[in-house]
């Protein structure tokens, strides 16, 4: 059967990719990728050749048609994100959406399971994480306010996305609603070269990124521990 594969790829260090991954990069007929540079450095770093093709958030519904087109004709087709598993704060559900409207069962979607920077993060986190909310990257204006105050009376632990533009400002966001001893863990650069866990109160996190400028940069996950 036609076969829409929905495979996660590394989030920094290239060995973090299954077998299975690299099978099916090889099989498929065409590689869907949000930046096809990225895309094409981990296939070249596995001799894979498979042709690819850009698709992102701002793809023209003609991207989506000839996506369509392809699947209609029998072609076997894999989706990837630049880094972790695709449609996890990353396009893709959108075109799962229209592949289902349009072929139903007709084309399996079949998912690889590969690395989530979520999921990466809390796995090291320490803390018990049987149940926690994951809000992807918080919204810069509306609701911005409404949601701190949501995760200051949680009851859960809650993780979410930032990056090295707000995570300062965010820190001072979760000092002002959640106050400065509220513990929290900021995971940098998994993975990568300069792996970090910066762990303690909001107040200590935010003292260690002041104190370490050159520390605010790259890919950071935040987990908010429960009161
Ligand atoms: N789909 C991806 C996943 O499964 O993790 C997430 C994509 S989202 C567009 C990118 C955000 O994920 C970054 O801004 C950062 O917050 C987080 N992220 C991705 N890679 C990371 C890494 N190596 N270390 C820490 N956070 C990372």
């Amino acid at each position: 059967m036609t076969t829409l594969f929905i495979v996660g790829t590394p989030i920094g260090n290239l060995e973090d990719i299954t077998l299975r991954a690299l099978r099916v990069l090889k099989e498929v007929d065409l590689v869907l990728c949000e930046d096809t540079r990225v895309t094409k450095k981990l296939l070249s770093k596995y001799e894979i050749s498979t042709p690819t093709m850009s698709y992102h958030a701002q793809s023209k519904l003609s991207k989506v048609d000839k996506i369509l087109s392809l699947l209609e004709e029998g072609k076997n087709l894999a989706l990837v994100s630049d880094a972790g598993t695709p449609c996890i704060s990353d396009p893709g559900s959108l075109l799962l959406a229209q592949v289902r409207e349009k072929f139903g069962d007709k084309v399996s979607i079949v998912p690889l399971p590969g690395p989530s920077a979520l999921v990466t993060a809390l796995s090291a986190s320490g803390i018990s994480v049987a149940e926690f909310t994951f809000l992807g990257f918080l919204p810069h204006k509306k609701g911005r306010e409404t949601l701190f105050k949501e995760i200051a009376g949680s009851a859960r632990a809650m993780a979410f996305y930032e990056s090295p533009h707000r995570i300062e400002k965010t820190l001072a966001s979760l000092e002002k609603f959640c106050g400065a001893e509220r513990r929290v863990i900021v995971a940098r650069e998994l993975t990568k070269i300069y792996e970090e866990f910066v762990r303690g109160t909001v107040a200590e996190v935010i003292a260690h990124f002041a104190k370490n400028q050159d520390r605010v940069r790259g890919e950071f996950v935040v987990i908010i521990e429960t009161k």
